[in-house]
């Protein structure tokens, strides 16, 4: 079994407490590695750690700052089918996800960042012909980038990166339930040659190191991955020292298909964005809603596609959906798709736990892709986050009803939204509460645009200039113009 190190001032160390706690494969259901049992005074170090190297770090030079980005990922590059492996046995997901989509987007993230900071401008105001205002942009200092399980690398860098681009130095805390690939990762960046003490990763129990590190005196701003109510513990947590906070949190996305749409198209990408990463993507669209007159149709093809995806060993190159993350989340998955039972809602396939073949993942979390029917928009299955393989289906009646339903819960994360009319695309795009709307597409990413949600969805944005601008403060400086 491997024994993973917290990454402190540069050097791999264990916990003060000496403790590790299991990390679980999820296809197995077995321990495979064990984590540090970090607390308060590995948190204590890492804050130290990253203040002390951050004064050097923030005045080193854009260039200096994007050659050393560009070193890991190159190596993040190199170690591909090493960290796509990682990630798929430490999280269940498929390894062609792992391989296709997360490391490579982890790689770029690093790439983006690194070649961003060498083409950023600043604002400047001419006042009249009397002064000019002109804006700069000072790294905040040590912070703290916190990532969930869902997308352990992708997440973890789509933070570190930028904030170490603009200057700052990180206490990176990865999920316990997925910790390898952010444990590798610092040994990546040992090895491409960054200064101890600017990136430090700390493991361990988001209740032991999450509070001492948001309510850290020394932890500057938090950029935040996870589910809304702990976005709620570490809002409460930094609000009285004033820190910046970005908080990307919980969806319970729509896809609204009109009458008019390509049908073909709005199946097939419906079940990416209902099943990829076996519903565990924040971006997931939970709750298909359907024109009343393309319903019954749309129902039949999504529920026939559902059934045709191969569920099994995610480390399989067939396999289309693989384990879920934890016991817990296969338990509390389950317990939705009873509730929604009890709700009146139809099961038209799944359902149930599901069994793939062969004797290595008898024991593993796996569970049906499920579609569930009829239920009314306003009860718990079409209200709360599942974050798993389930999806329910509804129709609905006019634009009007669609943008309702669309916007009736707590969340605010994207939606996505079928038709060939492009007025109609523009009006809904914009009638929508989301901090992101796709169109006739799901999941479509381009670095450079914000990324993030509202209402309980969260705070704040990440993506482009919305990341290095949060990771620095702004300074306006006034200055006379002598008279001509
Ligand atoms: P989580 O909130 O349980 O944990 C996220 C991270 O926070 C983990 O590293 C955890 O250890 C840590 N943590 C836990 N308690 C803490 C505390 N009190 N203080 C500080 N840190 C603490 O979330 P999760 O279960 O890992 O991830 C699933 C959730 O993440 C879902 O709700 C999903 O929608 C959300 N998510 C959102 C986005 C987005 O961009 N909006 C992306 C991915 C996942």
């Amino acid at each position: 079994m491997t024994t993973l190190t917290n990454f402190i001032g540069g050097e791999a160390v264990p916990p003060a407490s000496g403790a590790y706690i299991d990390d679980i494969e999820p296809a197995t259901g077995r321990p495979y590695a064990r984590v540090p049992d970090s607390d308060a005074r590995d948190v204590d170090a890492a804050v130290a750690a990253a203040r002390g190297a951050f004064p050097a770090w923030s005045r080193t030079t854009a260039a200096e700052r994007s050659r050393l980005l560009l070193a890991i990922a190159d190596r993040l590059r190199d170690a591909a089918p090493e960290l796509a492996r990682a990630e798929s046995v430490d999280t269940g997901k498929p390894l062609k996800l792992a391989a296709s989509v997360d490391i490579p987007r982890s790689e770029s993230n690093f790439r983006f960042f690194a070649t961003a900071i060498l083409h950023t401008q600043s604002e400047l105001h001419a006042t009249d012909t009397s002064h000019l205002n002109y804006t700069l942009r000072r790294p905040v200092g040590a912070v703290a980038c916190i990532a969930p399980w869902n997308l352990p690398l992708y997440l973890l860098t789509w933070k570190v990166a930028p904030a170490l681009a603009a200057g700052c130095t990180v206490v990176a805390k990865p999920s316990e339930i997925t910790p390898m690939t952010a444990f590798l990762l610092s040994r990546i960046a040992a090895d491409a040659g960054l200064p101890p003490g600017v990136l430090n990763v700390v493991h361990g129990l988001g209740s032991k190191t999450g509070p001492p590190l948001t309510g850290h005196p020394g932890i500057a701003a938090i950029s935040f991955t996870g589910g809304t109510q702990t976005g709620r513990a570490i809002a409460e947590s930094a609000a009285p020292r004033f820190k910046k906070l970005a908080l990307e949190l919980g969806g319970k996305n729509a896809s609204l298909v009109f009458g008019d749409a390509d049908m073909e198209a709005a199946v097939r990408t419906g079940l990416l964005g209902a099943f990829t990463n076996q519903g565990q993507v924040c971006h997931c669209g939970s709750r298909i809603l359907v024109d009343r007159a393309a319903y019954a149709a749309y129902v039949e093809r999504f529920v026939a596609a559902t059934r045709t995806l191969r569920v099994g060993d995610p480390l399989e190159a067939d396999t289309e959906q693989g384990a879920v993350v934890s016991k817990a989340q296969y338990d509390k998955v389950l317990a939705a798709i009873d509730h929604a039972r009890g709700e009146g809602g139809t099961i038209a396939c799944g359902g149930a736990p599901a069994r793939p073949a062969g004797a290595r993942c008898k024991d593993g979390l796996f569970i049906q892709p499920t579609v569930i029917l009829d239920l009314p928009p306003d009860c718990r299955t079409n209200q709360e986050e599942i974050f798993g393989p389930v999806v329910t289906i509804s129709p609905f009646d006019g634009e009007d009803e669609a943008v309702a339903i669309a916007n009736g819960t707590r969340y605010g994360l994207s939606a996505s939204v079928w038709t060939r009319d492009l007025a109609r695309a523009h009006r809904v795009a914009d009638r929508l509460d989301t901090g992101v709307v796709w169109v006739n597409s799901w999941m479509h990413r381009d670095l450079r645009v914000p990324f993030g949600g509202i209402k309980d969805s969260g705070v704040g944005r990440e993506g482009g200039l919305e990341a290095l601008h949060f990771f620095t403060d702004p300074k306006n400086v006034c200055i006379p113009v002598p008279e001509r």
